[in-house]
């Protein structure tokens, strides 16, 4: 459902630069550098792209693309998952690059790669950088294909398929910049690992998280590559790329009205489906309060450089007078909708449940809404606000997820961060 071919070569381009910082940082090399030197690591970057140069990138792509087409006729819907199978087929791959590539089963028709290229003898975690994605993906509505999702088709310049953009053509822009290093025979002063992982879509029980509790001496690193960020392009130019940083947390949460059972002949006021309705209008229409953490503060400011002066007025209002922050956060969020997610906890109503017959009042009504919450927002808190908002002794809120530890932001005072941005803000890059 998108033209996976492009992404394939912004995304490489994107990770060969990557593998630049290894040549950056290598003490051994970069003997008396200023480790923060930006000059110098585009030049290294620039160095380690022209060693790169050694790859044929038109043939890689092509083959990129043939890869990704295989990948989606593998049909990895999670639940069940058979991402076994992927696992083999990218594994297949990589063996015919000569890097050795382990195959691990996560559970039974489950199962994850992990490969390594090496920059010595020992290893050092500390140092590696890993880039990872996952194979699995959401179900389908197949009416609502216009192609068979599992085929992998070509078709107007575009290679269509479900897992495309999420993740399976990100993933596979990895593999292909994993392969580019060893085609370049690139001298890494870091190990490179990739790993292509499963579950993701379902908690990753049979994927990361199998892979950290079993494996972890196989993916340890100092810095990962993971989905989230993408290029923005209009008018077939690349605008912005945005780098991902940080990422709310999603809870499920159950919203239960109760009240007597009784025949719809004779209606009551204390009708569960009633509460309920009137509890889920509530709860989907709440705009939480605004809040900006560190990492949606210098997005803004990054993005009131790139927009009209009309839409930087209101990005800078909402940065710089608290006294206007509520205002300015509306008119962000009516113009878009990513920025409202962006800018405060959501929540998202997405199932609805009760009654079995026409006229029947049943005594119980169900909804699920699904809660993105900023990081450092902890559930009990906001339930307790989402509580008060509905206010209503016959509607109960209760967490049906367990909770996971919100991952802190990554830092972007890194060396990595900064030369993800360097590469990203070379133009010819995009040209
Ligand atoms: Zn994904």
């Amino acid at each position: 459902m998108i033209r996976s071919l492009q992404r394939i070569v912004l995304f490489a381009g994107l990770l060969l630069a990557t593998a630049g910082l290894a040549e950056a940082q290598n003490p051994g090399q970069g003997a008396g550098l200023p480790d923060k030197d930006a000059d110098l690591k585009v030049g290294r970057t620039k160095a380690a792209a022209q060693q790169a140069a050694s790859v044929d990138f038109e043939q890689l792509s092509s083959e990129a693309a043939g890869w990704l087409s295989g990948l989606l006729a593998i049909n990895t819907t999670n639940p069940p998952g058979n991402e076994l199978a992927a696992a083999k087929y990218i594994s297949a791959i990589l063996e015919k690059e000569g890097i050795a590539a382990e195959v691990i089963e996560s559970a039974p028709g489950r199962g994850i790669v992990i490969a390594r290229l090496r920059a010595g003898a020992v290893p050092d975690p500390s140092r590696a950088l890993l880039l990872l994605g996952h194979t699995d993906v959401v179900g389908v509505d197949r009416a609502k294909w216009t192609v068979e999702p599992f085929g992998g088709a070509v078709k107007d310049g575009a290679i269509w398929g479900r897992g495309a953009i999420d993740d399976k053509g990100r993933l596979v822009a990895t593999l292909a910049a994993f392969v580019a290093l060893k085609r370049a025979g690139v001298r890494l002063d870091r190990d490179v690992i990739f790993l292509a992982e499963a579950d993701e879509e379902e908690g990753g029980e049979a994927g990361i998280e199998f892979a950290v509790r079993n494996h972890w001496d196989k993916i340890a690193a100092g810095f990962a590559l993971n989905e989230g960020g993408r290029p923005f392009v209009k008018d077939g130019k690349v605008v912005y790329v945005g780098v991902q940083a940080s990422e709310k947390v999603p809870i499920n949460v159950e919203v239960i009205a109760t009240g007597p059972a009784g025949h719809a002949s004779i209606p009551r006021t204390d009708n569960a489906v009633v509460h309920l309705a009137v509890a889920v209008a509530k709860l989907g229409t709440y705009d939480a309060p605004v809040q900006l953490n560190s990492v949606t503060r210098r997005y803004f400011e990054q993005m009131a450089t790139l927009e009209t002066p009309e839409t930087a007025k209101w990005i800078r209002a909402l940065l710089e007078q608290p006294e206007r922050l509520q205002h300015a956060a509306k008119k962000l969020s009516e113009m878009n909708p990513v920025w409202n997610a962006m800018l405060r906890n959501t929540v998202a109503p997405t199932i609805l449940r009760g009654g079995v017959r026409s006229n029947v009042i049943p005594s119980e009504a169900r909804a699920t809404l699904n809660i993105r919450l900023l990081p450092g927002e902890t559930a009990p808190t906001f339930l307790a606000e989402l509580r008060k908002l509905v206010d209503d002794p016959q509607v109960r809120i209760e967490l049906a997820t367990s909770l996971r530890p919100a991952a802190p932001p990554s830092s972007l005072d890194t060396d990595f961060y900064r030369v993800i941005e360097l590469s990203c803000s070379d133009d010819e890059r995009w040209s």
